[in-house]
C-alpha cells in the first residue's frame, strides 16, 4: 500500500493501523503472559510447600506412633498407622527402623516408583530420653504436583486467554471505528484534495478531533473551491466590458465548433473593429475611450442570442460567435448591427462606425485558420472604407 500523497514525502509508507494492531497486541500480551507466569508460579509454590508440609506431617505422625513399638518391637504398633498413611497417594514409601533390634519394624513401598517417580526422602530419627531408638523415614512421590500444575496451568491461560479476548473485543471495533476508519477517510479526503477534485464535499458528524480535522479540511476545500472560480473568472474575464477575454474564447469557441463539426450545424463567425476609435481616445481621453467600448459592448449584447459567443480579444477588436446561424443569416444580424452602432450616439456624444469581416465554418478548419479568414475579411472592410461586412470566401456583397 503506497497512496500517491504519502509517497511524494516518504515512499515508506507506515501504516498507523499496524502500528496501533502491533501496540494493542504487545501492550495486552505482555501483562497478560506476565500476570499469568507469576500466577502460576504462585500456584506451583503453594503446591510444593503443601507437599512438603504434608511431608513433615507424616514424619512426626510416623515418629509419635512408632515409639512404644519400636522399643517393644512390635511391627503390628505401627502397621495400622503406616497402612493409614500409604492410603494417601503421594506417600510411596515408608520405613521404619529400630536401631534397638537392628531390624525393621516395616518396610512398604508402592510398586516400580523408583524408576517412574521423582521422589524425595525425608528420615527422621526417633529417640526417647537421650536413647536412639531407631528412625522412620517417609519418601513422598514429588511428580504428584506435575498434573496439578497442568490443571492449574490450563485453567489460568483459559482464564487469561478470556481477558485478552474480552480486551481486543472491547478494544478493537473503538480503535476501527473511532480511528482508523475516519483516518481512512481523511486520507481519501486529502488525496482527493490533492487530485485538484475540489468540488466533492466531504461531511463529517462527529465531535472528535479526526471529524473537526476533517471539517476543517471540507472548509478548506470549499474556500479554494470558490476562490479557484473566482481566479477562473478572471481568468476569463475582460476586466472594463465583462466579456470573455481571449482566453475564455479559446476556451469556449473549441466546444462550439465541436458541435457544429458533430451535428454538422452552421456556425458563422465575425470579427468586429471599430473605426478610427484611437481618434477618441487622442480627442477625449483614455477614460472615455474605455466608456464607449463598454457602450459598444452592451449595444452588440442587446443584439445577438443568449447562445451566441462575444468576446473582446484585443482593445478596439471583438470576435462574434453565431452557432446555429447560416452565413446568410448572420450577414444580415450583422448587417444591421452595423446600422445601430452607425446611428448610436456614444458617451463622447458622437457616432461611431464598426468594420466588420465574417465567415462560415466549414467543419474541417481549426480556430486559427478560421479567425484568419474573418481577419482578412476585416482587413478588406478596412480597406474599401470601414462601416461594412465583408464576408470571406463568399463573394456576398451587402
Ligand atoms: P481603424 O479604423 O483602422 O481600426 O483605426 P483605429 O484607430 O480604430 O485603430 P488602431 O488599431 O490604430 O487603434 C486602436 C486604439 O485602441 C489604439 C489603442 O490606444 C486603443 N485601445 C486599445 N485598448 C484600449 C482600451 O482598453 N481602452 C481604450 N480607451 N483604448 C484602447
Ligand atoms: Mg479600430
Ligand atoms: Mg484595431
Amino acid at each position: 500500500m503506497s497512496p500517491s500523497l504519502i509517497a511524494n514525502n516518504d515512499t515508506k509508507f507506515h501504516s498507523v493501523a499496524l502500528y496501533l494492531v502491533w501496540v494493542l497486541l504487545l501492550g495486552l500480551l505482555l501483562p497478560l503472559t506476565a500476570g499469568m507466569i507469576i500466577t502460576l508460579e504462585h500456584e506451583r509454590r503453594e503446591l510444593e510447600e503443601g507437599l512438603a508440609d504434608f511431608h513433615q506431617e507424616t514424619l512426626k505422625t510416623l515418629v509419635e506412633s512408632t515409639e512404644d513399638a519400636m522399643l517393644s518391637f512390635s511391627p503390628e504398633g505401627v502397621s495400622n498407622t503406616v497402612q493409614f498413611l500409604l492410603r494417601d497417594e503421594r506417600i510411596v514409601s515408608i520405613e521404619v527402623f529400630s536401631a534397638i533390634f537392628d531390624l525393621y519394624l516395616m518396610k512398604v513401598s508402592k510398586e516400580i516408583f523408583e524408576q517412574q517417580f521423582d521422589s524425595v526422602t525425608l528420615r527422621e530419627v526417633v529417640s526417647k530420653d537421650g536413647e536412639e531408638l531407631g528412625y522412620v523415614q517417609v519418601t513422598v512421590d514429588r511428580s504428584w504436583i506435575v498434573p496439578r500444575i497442568e490443571a492449574e496451568r490450563n485453567s489460568i491461560f483459559l482464564l487469561f486467554l478470556a481477558m485478552f479476548l474480552g480486551a481486543l473485543l472491547l478494544v478493537l471495533p473503538t480503535i476501527y471505528f473511532k480511528i482508523l476508519k475516519p483516518l481512512n477517510r481523511l486520507k481519501k479526503q486529502a488525496e482527493v484534495l490533492s487530485a485538484g477534485e475540489l468540488g466533492i464535499a466531504c461531511e463529517w458528524q462527529g465531535r472528535d478531533e479526526l471529524s473537526m480535522l476533517g471539517r476543517t479540511l471540507d472548509d478548506m476545500r470549499s474556500r479554494l473551491d470558490e476562490n479557484f472560480k473566482t481566479m477562473k473568472d478572471i481568468a476569463v474575464t475582460d476586466e472594463l466590458t465583462g466579456l470573455p477575454n481571449r482566453r475564455g474564447f479559446n476556451s469556449e469557441v473549441a466546444r462550439l465548433m465541436y458541435l457544429s463539426s458533430r451535428y454538422n450545424h452552421p456556425l458563422s463567425i465575425a470579427m468586429l473593429d471599430l473605426d478610427y476609435f484611437k481618434e477618441v481616445n487622442d480627442t477625449y481621453g483614455h477614460g472615455m475611450g474605455d466608456e464607449v467600448l463598454i457602450e459598444f459592448s452592451r449595444l452588440v449584447c442587446s443584439r445577438i442570442r443568449n447562445t451566441d459567443l462575444f468576446a473582446r480579444i484585443g482593445g478596439e477588436e471583438f470576435i462574434l460567435v453565431m452557432p446555429e446561424t447560416s452565413v446568410k443569416v448572420a450577414a444580415q444580424v450583422l448587417f444591421e448591427l452595423k446600422e445601430v452602432v452607425a446611428q448610436n450616439v456614444f458617451p463622447h456624444g458622437k457616432k461611431l462606425t464598426v468594420s466588420i469581416g465574417m465567415t462560415e465554418y466549414s467543419g474541417v478548419e481549426n480556430v486559427g485558420q478560421l479567425l484568419e479568414t474573418a481577419d482578412k475579411a476585416l482587413y478588406e472592410a478596412k480597406e474599401k472604407g470601414r462601416d461594412r461586412v465583408v464576408v470571406y470566401p463568399a463573394p456576398a456583397l451587402i
